[in-house]
């Protein structure tokens, strides 16, 4: 019944056949370094490993009533149907999946024909959205590695494959079967198939050994599968901070020779990588074995060197930050990008401004157009949206006028609509050791003032509190204690 059984895996391939060119030459001296036994990856089995429904912990009821139903059509049009990738994976561990991923032998157009409520989507990698109310199944065709032979044959043309010349995969449309699907995975703890009908688990990659050692291991060779698609290494990431998993050592040893390439990613799939990344709910984390994997540095690069020039007070907020997100979203509250992303890159403000004004340029000229260039240079690598960017910004200039509280300027403020992210964000500078005189806990009291008790507060106030006086950068050794 089922055409996997039939098909030989295909032999494993070398990175070196994928460079062309200068970047080439580059990446062969990166493959020569990294230790890794090209062509003999430990895991690989000829055979598929089928675990029956006694021997493992899914059921159909475990599922998404829609993934069950999505499979069962696929299945009832004559497709191969499998639930696979992150489900699976979390379902095993215990852990409710984010959504529900679907592989299938039919290629996009007839996953489309089968559904009434289907939308093709994606250009790179085309799948298709099986949409119920709002809930969305994501359903994959079956690929095949590059240059690999599809079950006709044939090797596919240029219309479904694509790399760049360093062998980044540029478009990912070669179908094949659920063999070379399983292989063309990312990490073996994604390539898991759970067929609903039989319950059998369909495991080629030796996935279910690496949840139970708790590994994340890339499928093949680590070097090679970075360089076809780079966002696999902050996936490597991200998956061992959430499941709290190790890099397995031989996926872990190309990390930070090989980050630089995440230079040529898009940074529309930058951007969303990196929300993925911090705002999880296990963005402290995550950010640390970013952090020691050397592969924040090509996502937050301004950061990065403030990290290099100030080590103690840029952690500190950059964690603090992050600590706070994990908080509110394992609590349910909402949170921002254009907060977190004020936060990541408040620390590499104040080097753009001195050097503005050793060029000459007022100190509020130089904020305003030292916190514009950092911007712009940040949405190079991760575009950060309109919607948050504008935000941001308010956060950032309503800093300095969180000083000047004299006259009617204390209530103007509390009116305005970003006045709450304005003072949180206050707090989180107080707490990672920036030298405010007590605005924070000022402010916490004046919002919890009467009438009278904040006419007082502002007469009290001295002169300071009426000028444009900035002293953003001013730090005490300690770190205060978080205003109260
Ligand atoms: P989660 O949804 O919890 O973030 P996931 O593993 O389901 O985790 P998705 O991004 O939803 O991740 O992708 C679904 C599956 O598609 C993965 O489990 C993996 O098998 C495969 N996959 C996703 N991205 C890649 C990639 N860049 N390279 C190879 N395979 C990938
Ligand atoms: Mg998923």
């Amino acid at each position: 019944m089922i055409a996997h059984d039939i098909h030989p895996v295909s032999k494993p391939r070398l990175g070196l056949e994928y460079a062309g060119g200068k970047p080439a030459h580059m990446i062969r001296k990166l493959l020569q370094k990294i230790p890794y036994p090209f062509g003999r990856p430990a895991h690989r089995r000829t055979t598929p490993a089928v675990i029956p429904a006694s021997q493992h912990s899914l059921s159909r009821e475990r599922l998404s009533r829609n993934a069950v139903s999505v499979v069962d059509r696929l299945q009832q049009a004559g497709y191969e149907a499998f639930a696979v990738g992150g489900c699976v994976r979390d379902l095993l561990l215990d852990i409710t999946p984010k959504d529900f991923d679907i592989a299938t032998s039919a290629t996009p157009e007839q996953v489309r024909a089968t559904f009434r409520n289907a939308r093709l989507i994606g250009r790179r990698f085309k799948l298709v959205h099986v949409h119920f109310g709002r809930e969305i199944i994501e359903v994959a065709t079956f690929r095949a590695s590059h240059g690999e032979e599809t079950e006709d044959g044939e090797v596919q043309s240029d219309e479904h494959s694509r790399q760049s010349e360093s062998g980044r995969l540029l478009r990912d449309n070669v179908y094949g079967t659920l063999e070379q699907d399983a292989q063309r995975r990312d990490f073996t703890i994604n390539s898991l198939y759970y067929d609903v009908r039989s319950g059998h688990i369909h495991d080629f990659a030796n996935g279910l050994h690496d949840i139970r050692n708790r590994q994340i291991r890339l499928i093949g060779n680590p070097a090679q599968r970075y360089l076809e698609d780079p966002v696999r290494m902050l996936r490597a990431v991200r998956f061992a901070a959430k499941l709290g998993f190790e890099i397995e050592p031989h996926s872990a040893a190309p990390l930070p020779e090989m980050a630089e390439l995440l230079h040529d990613i898009p940074s529309a799939r930058l951007f969303d990588e990196t929300l993925k990344l911090l705002m999880s709910g296990q963005g402290e984390r995550t950010f640390d074995l970013l952090h020691h994997h050397d592969l924040f540095a090509p996502l937050f690069p301004d950061t990065d060197e403030a990290i290099e020039a100030d080590p103690d007070y840029t952690l500190m907020l950059v964690r603090q930050a992050l600590r706070n997100t994990d908080e509110r979203i394992n609590e349910g509250r909402p949170v921002t990008p254009a907060f977190l992303f004020a936060a990541m890159l408040w620390p590499a403000l104040p080097q753009r401004v001195k050097e503005l004004e050793g060029r000459g340029i007022p100190s509020i000229p130089a904020h305003q157009q030292a916190a514009q260039e950092l911007l712009s240079e940040q949405c190079r690598h991760t575009a950060i949206p309109k919607r948050f960017s504008i935000p941001l910004r308010e956060i950032w200039d309503l800093q300095p006028r969180l000083e000047r509280r004299t006259g009617r300027r204390a209530d103007q403020m509390l009116e305005h609509p970003r006045f709450r992210a304005a003072y949180d964000f206050l707090l989180l500078r107080e707490a990672a050791g920036e030298q405010t005189d007590g605005l924070g806990s000022w402010w916490t009291r004046y919002q919890d003032a009467s009438d009278d008790q904040r006419r007082a507060m502002i007469r009290d106030l001295g002169d300071g509190a009426a000028g444009p006086k900035r002293n953003r950068n001013r730090r005490k050794r300690k770190p205060r204690a978080q205003a109260d």
